[in-house]
């Protein structure tokens, strides 16, 4: 196999931004990764750009002026000016300020109020007023939810904090610009760690992401690729990556991710499958916390390899969140560095034009051991286990590896689902029929012309708010049992019933 011709894009300053104090997202992160690329000397094997900075134009590719313009004037400054009015008064969206909201007031009070005098005065038993029994109004302002009301979902998770605007810049700049390049065919594989914010949406960040990075690179994609392949294996699932291409073909989702148990953001149930064009095109993998390599990887596969021989697409955007390794702060999830690293690797020798992103991670020493041996896969070059040493060395006590083991304390979770992992299979051998069905469903659409007469009636388009028919649902329930592997994985159930309390 002839060697990719890698790029690989990094600015200087994007590890200089500080979420804040105990905010677990640490840009630093990214200074260390590049750090241990350097020393490895893996900068040898590929192009190394200063990237281009995302401007508010490109940025409003996906999402709304409104939005950006917030994120290119908001400062930790002038925020309390910016939300004051709409913080003061708690006022939002569930309690807008709308016309003849006071006269409104009036009314439905002043009923209540005379119905009250009323009984006072013994005119009536009953007083009915049913313009009233707006119970959660407060002393000082007005109350629907306890929900924050800030109007850009700004607050603890992502805060506004010094040069926001220009790390989201940077980072966005950067997977555009790998965009560009794979369009233009200067590389096979274009890298940015400091890019993969899958979370943020159109008019609004979530989970320590603004602007969603992804989703602009894969639109630039787009103008050269009739189809892309975008692939999470963050333990997050990519609930803005695949809203953003809900609805169309041209983009297939593969998000395998945590849920359940209201983890973060609570979406990437199997059931979303994408609607309108975009049906069957949106793919959850939802998995137990603790899952393994080896379970991990026996579900990676194969859907993969369903995915690609059903949808061919031209460009891959991979998503790498390293929260998904053992042992990380936010994460729940048992995989080595290796583990996470073999889904690179089988993705890279799919040949297909790839973009790397980072994503999630925030375990810092394990992050940068993970992108760098990544790194090292993507370039395919052979690396020591021993970390060579850096300014950054300390991080990595006591065994300075590039592969730390890992240790009890990060099993623990996984001890506690190994009676889980029949599911795990169940899910694997799921997605591989789901995939199947996927097939022959595209295929009878192509085909239906010849299939059936031209007075068939074709069956009714199914209603776009259920997410999957009956008719599909019941082709996934199978015999009790069926996906034991065998009598070992019973055990496991047992020994866990009986592990000491
Ligand atoms: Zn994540």
């Amino acid at each position: 196999m002839s060697q990719s011709r890698v790029a690989y894009f990094y600015n200087a300053d994007v590890g200089n931004f500080h979420y804040g104090p105990g905010h677990p997202m640490k840009p630093h992160r990214l200074a260390v990764t590049h750090s241990l690329v350097l020393h490895y000397g893996l900068h040898k094997k590929m192009q190394i750009y200063k990237p281009y900075q995302a401007n508010a134009h490109d940025m409003c590719r996906f999402h709304s002026e409104d939005y950006i313009e917030f994120l290119q004037n908001v400062t930790p400054q002038n925020i309390q000016t910016y939300s004051k009015d709409l913080l003061h008064y708690n006022v939002g969206d569930d309690c807008p300020v709308f016309e003849g909201l006071f006269d409104f007031c009036s009314m439905y009070t002043g009923a209540s109020l005379e119905g009250a005098m009323k009984l006072n005065n013994n005119v009536c038993d009953i007083a009915i007023n049913w313009s009233g029994g707006l119970h959660h109004a407060k002393k000082f302002e007005p109350s629907a939810y306890s929900k924050d009301l800030l109007h850009y979902n700004v607050g603890d998770d992502c805060p506004v904090f010094e040069g926001l605007f220009d790390f989201c810049s940077m980072y966005t700049g950067a997977s555009l610009e790998g965009a560009m390049k794979l369009n233009n065919n200067v590389c096979d594989i274009a890298i940015n760690w400091s890019g993969g914010l899958h979370h943020a949406k159109k008019f609004e960040p979530s989970g320590f992401c603004y602007v969603n990075d992804i989703v602009i690179a894969i639109l630039e994609l787009l103008k050269h690729h009739p189809r892309v392949l975008y692939i999470d294996i963050d333990v997050h699932h990519g609930d803005g990556v695949q809203e953003a291409f809900y609805l169309t073909d041209r983009v297939m989702t593969v998000s395998f991710h945590k849920y359940g148990n209201y983890f973060f953001p609570g979406t990437g149930d199997m059931y979303e499958i994408g609607a309108e064009s975009g049906r069957y095109f949106s793919v959850n993998v939802p998995l137990k916390e603790g899952i393994d390599d080896q379970s991990y990887v026996q579900v990676f596969k194969p859907v993969i390899s369903n995915v690609m021989e059903f949808y061919r697409p031209t460009a891959i955007v991979l998503q790498c969140g390293a929260d998904s390794l053992a042992g990380d702060r936010l994460g729940c999830f048992s995989l080595s560095t290796r583990g996470h690293g073999e889904c690179v690797k089988f993705v890279k020798n799919l040949n297909v034009p790839t973009l790397v992103v980072g994503g999630g991670g925030y375990t810092l020493r394990n992050v940068a051991r993970c992108w760098t041996y990544e790194t090292s896969l993507l370039v395919d070059e052979n690396i020591s286990n021993e970390l060579p040493y850096t300014e950054y060395l300390e991080f990595f006590a006591p065994d300075f590896q590039l592969h730390p083991e890992i240790t009890r304390g990060h099993l623990i979770c996984n001890q506690q689902v190994l009676g889980s992992n029949p599911d795990m299979y169940q899910c694997a051998f799921r997605f591989s029929i789901y995939i199947c069905t996927l097939s022959d469903v595209l295929t009878m659409k192509e085909k239906r012309r010849d299939f059936f007469p031209e007075d068939y009636k074709i069956k009714e388009e199914p209603d776009p708010d259920v997410k999957m028919t009956q008719e599909e649902i019941d082709k996934f329930v199978e015999p009790k049992n069926e996906f034991y592997e065998d009598d070992k994985d019973n055990e496991k159930e047992t020994v866990i019933e009986k592990k000491e309390p």
